[in-house]
């Protein structure tokens, strides 16, 4: 039985101030032994999210592979742990189209994650001209195929795996539940290719792409969506607040 992750991915949105009322907000609501509720909040909130947070788990929405070095802007994985989140998103999008983020170099970061025994949230999904294609399947497996090379099953297992796409990202074109499950079973198949079956069966895979709180219980009542990786809606307390309760 896998236990639902809904995350919420704050993106370059709230200082620590604006952090802290969410957080102080949004906590209570979060506590439930059934699921696992959660935000991606910027590197400079982090600290002030931890701090706040008893029953949200806290993530980074990003992280360098090497621990130090001259990489500047970047932050690395031994310094999220020092603040003490236990979730790192990795691939989004965001970062692959605008920041050079590849299947390579997300491979270096789950790697380095695992090592420090922080979870990766990593996601993949194609862009609009390539679900026009017809081309989702391929897209999705290459990815995978490309990030989660080289690990070890029970490590694989243990992340979770955000499939997103593109054109339904911030877009308010969600995409519809069929499309969602069926890609979500892709992704696990995918994990079934590489890692066999007992990580298939215990990767948790979100749907991320508008979710909000009128369509996220159709999406979790699919057997392949485990979660949902939030952007907009997870923004508003109360918005959140609804999403966690109707998960919960
Ligand atoms: P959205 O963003 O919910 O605003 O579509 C999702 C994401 O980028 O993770």
């Amino acid at each position: 039985m896998r236990k639902p992750i809904i995350v919420g991915n704050w993106k370059m949105n709230k200082t620590m101030k604006e952090t802290k009322e969410f957080i102080d907000a949004v906590d209570a609501a979060a506590a439930s032994e059934n699921a696992t509720f959660g935000i991606g909040a910027p590197f400079t909130a982090l600290s002030t999210a931890v701090a706040a947070a008893k029953n949200l788990v806290i993530a980074a929405e990003n992280c360098h592979f090497e621990d130090s070095g001259a990489f500047t802007g970047e932050v690395s994985v031994p310094m999220l742990q020092e603040v003490g989140v236990t979730h790192c998103i990795i691939g989004h999008s965001e970062r692959r189209t605008m920041f050079g983020d590849t299947d390579e170099t997300v491979n270096k970061k789950a790697k380095r994650l695992i090592e420090a025994g922080i979870t990766p949230i990593l996601c993949i999904g194609e862009t609009e001209a390539q679900y026009d294609a017809g081309e989702s399947e391929k897209v999705i497996r290459d990815q995978l195929t490309g990030s989660l090379a080289d690990l070890c099953p029970e490590c694989v297992a243990n992340i979770v795996i955000a499939y997103e796409p593109i054109w339904a990202i911030g877009t308010g074109k969600s995409a519809s539940v069929e499309i969602a499950e069926n890609c979500c079973r892709i992704v696990r198949d995918q994990v079934k290719v590489m890692y066999g079956e007992e990580a298939a069966e215990k990767v948790r895979v979100q749907y991320g792409g508008s979710v909000k709180p009128g369509n996220i219980v159709e999406y979790m009542a699919q057997p392949d969506i485990d979660g949902a990786l939030i952007g907009g809606a997870s923004l508003k307390a109360d918005s959140f607040i609804e999403i966690v309760e109707k998960t919960k």
